[in-house]
């Protein structure tokens, strides 16, 4: 427990810090919902107000409707002119910010640790709230965790909380595990700058129960969310995927365009509600003849898959044939990470001494 607890204080004071940090993770939790819905539309963010109309009616909102936590549950999750349901998601990234904000508050005190744990929190919920939403971790979130790692790399140098180069351990020492797991498809190339930025914040001694609590809520996260995907969805998704690629590449082999003998290529990408996004990154020119068309493809798969929501595709090309077709739905493990990585920011010590304690170590 922090200075502002230990009883040094009468004890309004906190009382009302609690309050103060409660209510300012609401709001910005409120700013940060505008946030996830602008940043993958890479829409400014300044001029945040289109909270202030309703959704349904366009209704213009008063101050008593904007609330952050509590007009949602005054107005029974309802909008107060023409009664359409208002998403919970708003009211649940307030809270989860707000909570997170007021337990940062009561473990770090009024330390600089806390404004970094505040921006830190912030990059998580984004990072979260837009994985949720498009499959993906926008860099700028990345970004900011690295500012704040570089800003506590340079701190330890004279606060000596650890030695400078654990920081940059922190940042290779998960990169490299998670790289290997992206490879396989496991995680994202999102995930990994995630975790590696972190690893820098978080130090290597923390990163690694970081990773450990990401991985576990992952894995089960995972398994509840793959279960959740109706069985003729899956079948579908299957059937249909490896039929269009195989048309597709008879298309383009018409066209004179085709893989080129002895090379493998892979083709990858994902399909979010509907609508499918294949990279073309990976679409090595050394191993093409001709520019394959991307466009018809992904044309194709819109057609066809309009049931499939949150998948990932990859087309395997093998000396001119379609190889392997993979079609499922991914894991988003970007709010798993998140949890793990603030858990470790704030407890991370107390974990490694609990663990170290059990397994007879020390
Ligand atoms: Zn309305």
């Amino acid at each position: 427990m922090s200075n502002i607890f230990d009883g040094t204080f009468p004890v309004v004071y906190p009382v009302i810090f609690v309050v103060l940090a409660f209510t300012l993770g609401a709001v910005i939790g409120s700013f940060l919902n505008v946030v996830i819905i602008r940043v993958p539309r890479h829409e400014p963010i300044s001029g945040a107000h289109n909270r202030s109309h309703c959704m349904s009616c366009g209704h213009q909102l008063g101050t008593l409707d904007l609330v952050p936590i509590f007009s949602y549950i005054f107005l029974g999750g309802k909008c107060r002119y023409c009664k359409a349901k208002i998403s919970p998601r708003y009211w649940i990234v307030e809270l989860v910010t707000a909570c997170a904000f007021t337990l940062s508050l009561v473990f770090l005190g009024l330390t600089v640790w806390l404004a970094i744990a505040f921006v830190l929190i912030a990059a998580l919920v984004v990072a979260s709230g837009v994985d949720i939403d498009r499959m993906e971790i926008p860099y700028t979130c990345s970004i900011v965790i690295t500012v704040l790692g570089i800003i506590t790399t340079i701190m330890s140098v004279f606060i000596g909380d650890m030695p400078w180069y654990d920081h940059l351990i922190g940042a290779v020492a998960v990169a490299v595990p998670f790289g290997i797991l992206a490879m396989f498809g496991a995680m994202g190339g999102g995930d990994v700058q995630l975790m590696a930025a972190a690893g820098l914040l978080l130090g290597w001694k923390n990163i690694i129960p970081a990773a450990g609590i990401g991985i576990i809520l992952g894995a089960i996260g995972g398994c509840a969310e793959l279960l959740s995907v109706p069985r003729h969805v899956n079948k579908l998704a299957k059937e249909k995927s490896v039929e269009i690629a195989e048309k597709w590449y008879a298309n383009q082999k018409e066209k004179d365009v085709y893989v080129l003998p002895e090379k493998t290529e892979a083709i990858y990408g994902s399909i979010f509600k509907g609508k499918s996004d294949i990279e073309a990154e990976c679409m090595d020119t050394k191993c093409w003849n001709g520019t394959p068309d991307i466009d018809e493809l992904n044309a194709m798969l819109d057609a066809e898959l309009t049931e499939v929501s949150k998948f990932g595709i990859s087309i395997v090309l093998t000396n001119e044939k379609v190889t392997k077709v993979t079609c499922k739905r991914q894991v988003v493990f970007g709010p798993y990470l998140s949890v793990g990585i603030l858990t470790a920011y704030l407890f991370g010590d107390l974990i490694i001494a609990w663990y170290l304690g059990i397994s007879g170590i020390v």
